[in-house]
């Protein structure tokens, strides 16, 4: 059975557990590098990401992650997980660092001040069964994609209609929401199918 890690330090780390474990993987929190190495694929919960950034680099996760996405590891982060795998990152602390890994700008906490959390329609590509019911909180959006980033998704109603807020670059997915909250396990099952094939290729 293939091990998905979820990186520990802070966020919805539970949720993404649970949701993993019934998406037929076994699932596994990563608090240091050593727990990393037994990792087929991880997962970046949603929470905080100049917290993420500085707990990375204190626990010593920040290098070997970016090595481990550099060898083609398959990574999912959902909202503050999206931002951790950004490349350039707006609204960001000065200090905070991300792992990188998708050629992409995204904007923290893009949606407004205003609207702390909201919920709208996503419409994924590759995803069958319908639009996503999507829980966004103090979510980014995805400004510029680079040219191997394909775009799957994006709100399909209300003020934020057409807004980026899915994407994938070879073993690397993104969202800016949080399927973990939801119990729509669609999201998770497509990232276990991309580890899969993952290790298929191999
Ligand atoms: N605004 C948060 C950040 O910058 C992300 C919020 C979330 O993950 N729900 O990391």
């Amino acid at each position: 059975m293939v091990t998905v890690g979820v990186l520990a330090l802070q966020g919805d780390v539970r949720e993404h557990l649970t949701a993993l474990a019934e998406s037929d993987v076994l699932a596994r929190p990563i608090r240091r590098a050593s727990e990393l190495d037994d990792a087929d694929a991880l997962v970046i919960p949603g929470g905080e990401s100049t917290t993420m950034s500085n707990l990375a680099i204190s626990f010593g996760l920040l290098d070997p992650i970016r090595k481990r996405i550099a060898g083609d590891m398959p990574v999912y982060g959902s909202c503050a997980g999206m931002i951790m795998l950004a490349a350039t990152v707006l609204d960001g602390r000065p200090d905070q660092e991300s792992f990188a890994g998708i050629d992409m700008t995204v904007r923290r906490n893009a949606f407004g001040r205003q609207v702390d959390s909201f919920e709208a329609a996503v419409h994924i590509e590759d995803v069958e069964g319908g639009d996503f019911h999507a829980v966004f909180i103090r979510a980014p959006w995805v400004e510029k994609t680079g040219p191997d980033v394909r775009v799957l998704g994006r709100v399909t109603d209300g003020p934020a209609a057409g807004r980026i807020v899915a994407v994938r670059q070879g073993n690397l997915l993104a969202t800016a929401f949080h399927p973990e909250l939801t119990g729509d396990l669609r999201v998770h099952r497509y990232f276990v199918e991309m580890v899969r094939q993952a290790q298929d290729a191999r």
